[in-house]
């Protein structure tokens, strides 16, 4: 992996409609570089209208381009053209996420842009596997569930993991038939353009895949409330997710997947290979320094092993490579924006008000243009504190002890979110106990964080999202079932 200079990397700043890059005058955001706070592009805002047009055109590309009617061999193979294609130019791809995200290059090349082909590989191969089923009725009559895409699915994602993000909501999607309208980030709207413009030259019909760029507040509202988008996929915060809820239901019944927020605790158990563990932990906060769903940021430990894991946390989380996501020895990514870094400031503030006890990190790292943040562990906090209720999205893990196991899977569950959790221990019985217990989309046993491995669905229990993304049951999301009943006589 190369260095780069961020100021040489050239990128389309426009929607992506019909195939094409448009770029119309109307209200701009500024679009700044995580790594030195630069400004380095402007951004227009699809207004209602532009929305408005890229689903209309989505919807008429649907039915002209043949994409949901043709073999869905045919739809496979142009997905998988579309993976090599992204294979074939995964160092442009690295460079443009890394240049406006907080994705160092090394990773984003090897992690973000390729686990974005797999992914559309893995997702093709659902082309032509669900098709519906045969239901046991009566010999008289013939009764099918047939699966039909939904038309045209509309997306919004959200900054951390731009491209990852929009392959997870854009490779069910086309597996399945649909053409999709999708909202990335405004404060990572470029790579997602790209990811497009592969489509297209991978043989993906025009008007298939269409990126509408702009705020929440505009864009987002209004892809959501378009009476045009049949269903809606939505990644982010809680927050956001609620307010597309309500859009949802407001402008027409229209189904939501929902993957949100999390709070995910870490539960470490006396007889865990505690070097494992706390190697498991350390790589998790570390991870987009915190800025993932999944971060496993509520450290539980039992009491008598709790001094010697933090001891070896504290060793694994003092050496940190922070840098530009240009430089190929950046290992610790910057916090996505000033604005973020605040927030964790004034989190941590409440909860050292509250008792909490700084024993690692606990402010920036200065010298460098953009924001960056210690690995930070606080002890002595309560299932009450700011920092174990609220999700922090930095590099912040909590700490807290228990005696027995009942204790321990009463300080993992949250009262809000229940996206994931770890558990360590060499008891196979208790890891299992954990698995009925925990109140969690995905339970990681003896490891934690995702694999390559798409056939497993991700998802959240409580205010951490509804549905899934990934696995099979992402593409049934993005199909709708008609029942059919024949009497056949006899
Ligand atoms: P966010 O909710 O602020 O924004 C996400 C997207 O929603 C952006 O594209 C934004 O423009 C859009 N948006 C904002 N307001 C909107 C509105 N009213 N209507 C329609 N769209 C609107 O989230 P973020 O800060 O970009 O991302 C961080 C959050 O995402 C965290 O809470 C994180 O846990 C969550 N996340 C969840 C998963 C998962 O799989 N569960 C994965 C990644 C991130």
């Amino acid at each position: 992996m190369r260095d780069f200079n961020p100021d040489s990397v050239a990128f389309a700043k426009g929607h992506f409609i019909a195939g094409a890059v448009v770029d119309e005058p109307g209200e701009r955001l500024s679009v700044a570089r995580p790594s030195d706070a630069v400004d380095y592009a402007e951004l227009p805002i699809a207004s209602v209208e532009t929305v408005d047009r890229a689903v209309k055109d989505a919807t008429e590309a649907v039915k002209r381009s043949g994409w949901a009617t043709r073999p869905p061999r045919e739809r496979a193979r142009a997905m998988q053209r579309w993976a090599e294609l992204i294979e074939a130019k995964a160092e442009e791809l690295g460079q443009l996420e890394a240049l406006g995200s907080t994705r160092p290059i090394a990773q984003a090349v090897t992690g973000d842009v390729m686990g974005t082909a797999e992914g559309i590989r893995f997702f093709s191969e659902y082309a032509d596997k669900l098709g519906g089923e045969v239901a046991a009725t009566r010999t008289d009559h013939f009764g099918m569930i047939v699966s039909e895409p939904y038309g045209v699915v509309g997306a919004i994602t959200p900054w951390n993991f731009p491209l990852s993000m929009a392959s997870w909501k854009v490779g069910p999607a086309l597996a399945a038939g649909n053409g999709i309208v999708l909202k990335p980030s405004e404060l990572t709207p470029f790579s997602t353009v790209r990811l497009a413009q592969l489509a297209i030259e991978a043989g993906i019909p025009a008007g298939i895949f269409n990126v509408v760029q702009g705020t929440g507040a505009v864009t987002g509202d209004a892809l959501s409330r378009h009476p045009g988008i049949a269903k809606l996929s939505f990644t982010g915060s809680t927050r956001t997710g609620i307010a597309i809820m309500k859009a949802a239901a407001e402008s027409g019944i229209k189904p939501v997947t929902l993957e949100l927020g999390g709070k995910s605790p870490q539960l470490v158990f006396a007889d865990a290979d505690l070097d494992k563990a706390s190697d498991c932990i350390a790589g998790s906060l570390l991870a987009n320094a915190g800025q993932a769903c999944v971060a496993g940021s509520r450290l539980i430990v039992q009491r008598q092993v709790a001094d010697a894991l933090v001891a070896a946390l504290k060793s694994r989380l003092a050496r940190v490579a922070p840098g530009p996501t240009w430089k190929s020895s950046t290992g610790f990514a910057p916090i996505i924006s000033e604005l973020q870094a605040r927030r964790i400031d004034t989190i941590l503030a409440r909860s050292r008000e509250q008792g909490a006890e700084v024993l690692l990190g606990g402010s920036r790292i200065e010298g460098h243009g953009g924001a960056f943040y210690q690995p930070t562990l606080l002890a002595g906090v309560t299932t009450e504190n700011a920092a174990v209720r609220e999700e922090i999205f930095g590099p912040v893990l909590t700490i807290q002890s228990f005696e027995t196991e009942e204790e321990g899977f009463a300080l993992a569950d949250h009262p809000e979110y229940g996206l994931a959790a770890g558990v360590y221990t060499a008891d196979l019985g208790r890891g299992l106990r954990a698995v009925r217990q925990l109140k969690a989309g995905t339970v990681w046993i003896n490891r934690y964080s995702r694999t390559l491995d798409f056939i497993l669905p991700t998802g959240g229990y409580k205010s951490s999202g509804i549905g899934k993304d990934l696995g099979r049951q992402a593409v049934e999301a993005n199909l709708r079932h008609k029942t059919v009943l024949i009497d056949i006589g006899g």
